[in-house]
C-alpha cells in the first residue's frame, strides 16, 4: 500500500473513468429505479448505489472482483473501494 492511499486498488488508479451514459445498465433492463449511480472503475459499467432497491454497484463488484467504484453523481468526486471499504476523494 502506497503511503498516504486508503488503500491498494485506489492507490492503482490514475485516471478516474466517468460513466459513457447516466442509467443503471441493469435497471434500465427491467425498468427499475435507481437512487444514484457508481461507475467500476475497472471496466466502465455503470449502476446504481446501496441505496438503491437493487443495489447492481455492490453486486457487480462482488460477482466480478472489480474493487473500486466511482461516484457518477455530477459534482461527486470520490472512490470507494469495497473489499477495504476504503472511501477517498479526489
Ligand atoms: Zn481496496
Ligand atoms: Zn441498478
Ligand atoms: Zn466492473
Amino acid at each position: 500500500m502506497s503511503s498516504g492511499e486508503p488503500c491498494s486498488h485506489i492507490g492503482e488508479i490514475t485516471e478516474v473513468k466517468r460513466p459513457a451514459r447516466r442509467v443503471c445498465e441493469e435497471c434500465v433492463k427491467t425498468g427499475d429505479r435507481w437512487v444514484h449511480l457508481r461507475t467500476c472503475q475497472a471496466c466502465r459499467r455503470t449502476l446504481c448505489c446501496d441505496s438503491s432497491p437493487n443495489r447492481h454497484a455492490r453486486a457487480h463488484a462482488l460477482s466480478s472482483g472489480h474493487p473500486v467504484i466511482a461516484s457518477a453523481e455530477p459534482g461527486e468526486r470520490w472512490l470507494y473501494c469495497y473489499p477495504d471499504d476504503a472511501y477517498a476523494e479526489y
